[in-house]
């Protein structure tokens, strides 16, 4: 770790530019700092904007490198431009042994051409690959990979259903080394977006993952890792609770909260909501969506687990779903968030405040579900999202992506939050954006206390090529960032 001193910092947005310097992991001085003679490195800002480093509160860490290390074909119009795509994406990444190279997302329907195994040996030689169909129901497989997962003797290398299906399945478990060099390339990815932490929501647990793979060298961001009801007695045991530590990790990895579902989602209809959904036919419906834990379980629960010192994130969608988590949280006294927070009732908003809960956002699904919200949510959307006036009634807003639902990136989050809006379309209840500053606090820890550097903070900072104050939607949507710092070492480095 060593002593860096950052000349000519903008850090904030009026005032003069200012030295920030770093020693021991913290930041040791801000203003001009004069006194660099024993600073191991010396870095010119130039102007650009310096400010505390990114988080993302929801993610699904595992899943989300796996999507990632997949290779992307919606874009693919035909098979011999799918193929041609795998060619390219081998050479650029050439695969470790005896892993497969796995495509998702081709529509073949309308392809001028047939996928073929001949077409894919043709572009992958020994290297297997899997293409798998954008709804899942079909994987295209060149030769290699026929072999290796039983189907040698299938003559057009594309399968449907059971088959495909059976295939999905097992590249979908990969092997430990795998999995953790796919968390590094994932790690390094977020740390190029500004980030320093996230709250893993991996399902059941990912603690002693993490574990290992920080002590095998993964030590880019800090990592809050949930665990779910199946595990809470055995972190209990251990001696653990929400903010602890886990020795010999750098200080990087903590246990986080207890993660609990109450309820579905919006696009299958399964949110739990105190109106009926309009039925696909038209016809009237009782359909309110699914609660899945009852107010008394899921009190005791929480009781369970803030005696333990554990809080609690609690998945709630929709408004029927919020109220009766706002109901166990008042009962159980336990302290933590409410996850997602999508719909809800004017009444309800102002209790964030009162109970102390924090709305743990994803902004970026707002712009997702725009429309099935207008359909499905409709005459209700005004209280959807409503980032605006949860500030205003005094909630803390935490930033999230649910990757692999959005992409781990804080920028979408904050661009989505603050122009409601990712096209050329009228911005979707523009009466609830936020403003740019009020976006990045959210994308930063609760109670953190606005964007300035103090002397003694951790060093978790970012340095920024643009000003998000003044960007478009798009440049703010791509935010490029120049460097990134977990702690006092770099963690993303380009250009400084
Ligand atoms: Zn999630």
């Amino acid at each position: 770790m060593s002593d860096v001193l950052l000349r000519r910092a903008r850090l904030l947005r009026r005032g003069p530019l200012q030295d920030v310097l770093v020693a021991g992991g913290r930041i040791a001085g801000v203003g001009n700092v004069d006194d660099h003679a024993a600073v191991s490195e010396m870095i010119d800002a130039d102007g650009r904007y310096v400010l505390p480093g990114l988080w993302d509160r929801h993610v699904h860490f595992e899943q989300w490198a796996q999507v990632r290390a997949r290779l992307p074909l919606a874009d693919a119009g035909s098979a011999s431009a799918a193929a041609r795509l795998v060619a390219a994406h081998i050479a650029a990444h050439p695969p470790a042994t005896d892993v497969a190279v796995v495509g998702y997302g081709f529509r073949d329907a309308l392809w001028p051409d047939a996928p073929g195994r001949e077409l894919l040996d043709a572009q992958s030689g020994a290297v297997p690959v899997v293409l798998i169909s954008a709804d899942l129901h079909s994987a295209w497989l060149n030769t290699a990979a026929l072999r290796r997962y039983g189907h040698g003797d299938d003559p057009t290398g594309l399968l449907r259903e059971g088959a495909a299906m059976g295939v999905m399945a097992e590249v979908g478990t990969v092997s430990e080394p795998v999995i953790d060099m796919w968390c590094g390339d994932a790690s390094s990815a977020a740390a190029a977006r500004g980030v320093v932490g996230i709250v893993d929501m991996e399902k059941p647990w990912s603690l002693d993952a993490w574990q290992r793979r920080i002590v095998n060298g993964n030590r880019r961001l800090r990592i809050v890792s949930a665990v779910w009801p199946e595990h809470l007695e055995d972190a209990i045991s251990r001696h653990l609770h929400t903010g602890g530590g886990v020795d010999g990790t750098y200080g990087l990895l903590t246990a986080g909260p207890l993660k609990v579902i109450i309820d579905g989602s919006l696009n299958t209809r399964t949110a739990f909501c105190h109106d009926p959904y309009p039925s696909v036919t038209g016809a009237g419906s009782e359909e309110r969506g699914v609660l899945l834990v009852d107010l008394d379980e899921l009190s005791r629960l929480m009781v369970r687990a803030k005696e333990a010192g554990f809080d609690c994130a609690v998945h709630a969608i929709g408004d029927a779903a919020n109220a009766m988590v706002m109901q166990a949280f008042a009962r159980s006294g336990a302290r933590g968030s409410i996850e997602h927070a999508q719909l809800l009732v004017d009444s309800d908003v102002p209790r964030f405040a009162e109970l102390g809960l924090i709305a743990s956002v994803q902004p970026e699904h707002a712009l997702d579900d725009r429309d099935v919200a207008d359909h499905y949510w409709a005459g209700r959307t005004a209280r959807a999202f409503p980032l605006r006036s949860l500030i205003d009634a005094g909630a803390v807003l935490v930033f999230g992506s649910d990757a692999p639902v959005a992409p781990l990136d804080p920028w979408l989050a904050i661009a989505a939050a603050v122009h409601r809006s990712r096209d050329e379309r009228p911005r979707w209840h523009p009466e609830q954006e936020i403003t740019v500053a009020e976006a990045l606090a959210a994308s930063m820890p609760p109670g953190r206390g606005g964007l300035s550097m103090r002397d003694g903070d951790i060093a978790d900072l970012m340095v920024l090529d643009g000003d998000p104050f003044t960007a478009d939607p798009r440049t703010l949507r791509t935010m490029p960032v120049a460097a990134t710092m977990v702690s006092g070492n770099w963690t993303h480095r380009i250009g400084v």
